[in-house]
């Protein structure tokens, strides 16, 4: 069996990966400690944004109901969507297309 009929077959769903940016409100004092990476575990906090001030980076996954936050590092990383989809469907040999 070929890695790629492998991958075929256990993901025969086809999902979409978007990153975005979205501003919190968060007020000072607000425990923000669950706020971590969904790649790197790290604290997921806002960075400049060009016209929102701040905001937090986030990956949103076609069918999963939870916008998953992500680190500035992890948001501007090469291959982050593969990352993220790998990590999603704990497979290492998901299949990617690329859309832009
Ligand atoms: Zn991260």
């Amino acid at each position: 069996m070929t890695k790629t009929t492998k991958t075929k077959a256990t993901t025969e769903q086809e999902t979409e990966v978007r990153l975005g940016r979205v501003k919190f409100d968060i007020k000072p004092g607000e425990d923000i400690s669950a706020d971590v990476c969904y790649l790197c575990g790290k604290p997921a906090t806002d960075w400049p944004h060009p016209t929102k001030g701040t905001a937090h980076g986030f990956a949103s996954i076609t069918g999963h109901p939870k916008a998953l936050l992500l680190c500035q590092a992890c948001f501007d990383a090469e291959g982050n969507l593969h990352a993220i989809a790998r990590k999603h469907f704990n497979n290492p040999d998901v299949e990617i297309r690329y859309f832009h």
